[in-house]
């Protein structure tokens, strides 16, 4: 699905935001976040690991600390991309909201703010706290991601009122079917990571022991 470049030459600020567990971050999250950095011509595209996920217990995630270290040297080498650790200084549960609000103080009522996400994610907002909220405060790139078809999003979209549905637009990004999940037991298991995140990733992978 085409998108129609937004912001440019307006100067106006176009943040975009990745959040995620990052438990590691991959090459499918920075492709996303690339993608939406050219086609909405944003100004940079901050990546948000979550400190304490409300989704996931603290047994199944790695120390914090670890997926902000490994979301900064991902994207080290990428001057428009810069990892952001507002969520893991947070005590407590983060919500996106609460991140999204801090934005908005910090960047100006007049910044337009993107949360970006794969469409698997975009499908889980109306159980995100205070979604009606979030969708008042920024709109919503979802990536297409392998394995998640693309009428779901679409059906999904069908059922928000208008104004919200326009709020939500899909973007088309190089298909990648890289997750964290088969990255942890691809390293549990022995199996080769090579290729799949950035090699600074793999490094601090293998120096710090994660995931055996
Ligand atoms: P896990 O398997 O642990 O859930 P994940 O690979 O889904 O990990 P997350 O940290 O959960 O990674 O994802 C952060 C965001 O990135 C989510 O919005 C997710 O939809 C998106 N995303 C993750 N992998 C891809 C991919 N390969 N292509 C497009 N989007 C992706
Ligand atoms: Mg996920």
């Amino acid at each position: 699905m085409k998108k129609t470049p937004r912001g440019a030459g307006e100067g106006a600020l176009s943040i975009g935001v990745m959040g995620g567990t990052f438990d590691p971050i991959h090459y499918g999250h920075l492709v996303a976040a690339e993608s939406a950095y050219e086609s909405f011509c944003l100004s940079r595209v901050l990546f948000v690991p979550a400190g304490d996920p409300p989704h996931k217990q603290p047994q199944e995630v790695t120390a914090a600390s670890h997926r902000l270290e490994m979301t900064r040297l991902a994207v080290a080498d990428n001057p428009h991309f810069h990892a952001s650790s507002i969520e893991v200084d947070r005590d407590g549960v983060s919500y996106t909201i609460d991140t999204m609000r801090c934005f908005r103080r910090k960047f100006g009522p007049d910044a337009r703010l993107y949360f970006i996400t794969g469409v698997d994610a975009v499908l889980q907002i109306p159980e995100w706290h205070n979604a009606e909220g979030l969708l008042e405060i920024c709109s919503f790139i979802a990536a297409t991601r392998p394995g998640y078809p693309l009428s779901e999003v679409i059906r999904f979209k069908e059922q928000l009122p208008s104004h919200h549905r326009e709020r939500i637009t899909v973007l088309e990004v190089p298909a990648l079917a890289i997750s964290s999940t088969d990255l942890r037991h691809r390293v549990s298991s022995g199996r080769s990571i090579k290729y799949l995140v950035p090699e600074p990733v793999e490094e601090y992978i293998r120096r710090e022991e994660l995931y055996r």
